[in-house]
């Protein structure tokens, strides 16, 4: 035991907490979520707690959430003793007459620096870290907007609800293609962190570029079959900032419904990938994937239009035969989100957003095989029966 006072942080990048709502009560530490976007509804946690070596804390929270508080019902929070290694934790339980989620361990903490986050964190500085692993790839280069650094350009930056000077962040795009093989190729978009606090979807989608950029035989099959553009973070000031689904430009605004010339003239950082979709991908595109995440509990989901036969598609047929826990869901297309835009815009020929869940117990490896097996999907789908290896 110590007398030490616990100390909250949430000031990181991609931290998220309201540390002034917050408070400590002995063992008990009273979260306060920062309410952006939904009044009312947090909906993103990261922060570190300090001093708690030797402690058994627990962890409560107001069950408001996303408009459906049932969705916490089953929900387990991560914590990292070592900053590398994320478990969940032992207990996590909502009592729905006192509107408190509450959260601990069965035993004390061994670490006295302790990050516990909703879902395994992705902050902005990974996406750099793997882009810039990405230039040093033969099958990397950049696209028609993007510089040698496949940098698209900018994004705004700004002042948070907390105060906080945000600067600007580069947005990045670039293409994973056997660019010496002349063969004609398929377009594939791929793309995620339109909203921020959907981390779980960076996950899968750096595992699936690290499957494109490696040399086992189906990736080298695919990349003489097929481009990928890759657009891997749209919103990273909404991410460094712990935000919920908006930019940090307009807190008031869903990143996913401005997806239209008309629309995105004052935000910044979409309409430059927005632009940059249409110049790169020049009238041809023939799938879009956008990588985001759900707060349900029960299965990974594709969503994607049954009527133009996608649910038939041999890509997704493929994907759901490696993963028979998929789910597929009808798109109506009924706002402007990037799905919509890539069927009216870009005519995609398929397109889906795909939905990773907050699965009780999930494994990091676990979402690292949807990765892979969506790289294995693709490679069914595009490049089987070429005169691969
Ligand atoms: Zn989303």
């Amino acid at each position: 035991m110590t007398d030490r006072p616990i100390v909250l942080d949430a000031d990181f990048d991609s931290g998220s907490l309201d540390v002034a709502g917050s408070r400590v009560e002995g063992n008990i530490v009273h979260l306060a979520g920062r309410d952006n976007f939904s009044p009312g509804c947090w909906k993103r946690l990261h922060f570190t707690v300090s001093n708690v070596r030797g402690r058994t804390l627990t962890f409560q929270i107001g069950d408001h959430f996303d408009t459906d508080r049932d969705r916490l019902n089953h929900h387990q929070m991560v914590y990292s003793e070592d900053g590398g290694r994320w478990r969940h934790f032992d207990y996590n339980q909502r009592d729905a007459p006192e509107a408190v989620y509450s959260f601990r361990n069965r035993g004390p903490f061994t670490g006295d620096r302790v990050a516990v986050a909703y879902g395994f964190p992705y902050p902005m500085s990974r996406v750099v870290a793997h882009t810039e692993k990405m230039r040093s790839s033969a099958w990397v280069s950049p696209t028609a907007s993007s510089d040698d650094r496949l940098v698209l350009g900018m994004s705004p930056g700004g002042i948070d609800e907390l105060d906080r000077n945000i600067a600007p962040h580069p947005l990045f795009g670039y293409q994973i293609a056997e660019a010496d093989d002349t063969s004609p190729k398929k377009t594939v978009v791929l793309m995620s962190g339109v909203h921020p606090n959907e981390t779980l979807a960076n996950h899968v989608l750096e595992a699936l570029i690290d499957w494109l950029i490696s040399d086992t035989a189906h990736a080298c099959a695919l990349r003489k079959r097929a481009r990928f553009l890759v657009y891997p973070m749209a919103n990273p000031d909404g991410r460094f900032a712990g935000y919920n689904r908006t930019t940090v430009q307009h807190i008031d605004r869903d990143a996913n419904r401005f997806w239209r010339e008309d629309l995105w003239a004052d935000m910044l950082d979409i309409a430059t990938v927005g632009r940059a979709l249409i110049k790169d991908t020049d009238g041809q595109v023939d799938m879009f994937i956008d990588l985001h995440c759900w707060t349900d509990t029960q299965h990974h989901v594709g969503i994607l239009n049954k009527k133009e036969g996608y649910w038939d598609d041999p890509f997704w047929r493929a994907m759901v035969a490696l993963e028979p826990g998929l789910e597929s869901w009808d798109s109506g297309w009924d706002n402007p989100s990037t799905e919509t835009f890539a069927f009216e815009r870009l005519k995609a020929r398929f397109c889906m957003t795909f939905e990773l869940m907050y699965l009780p117990g999930e494994r990091l490896a676990n979402l690292r095989r949807i990765g892979r097996h969506m790289g294995e999907a693709l490679y069914r789908a595009l490049a089987a029966g070429s005169v691969d290896q």
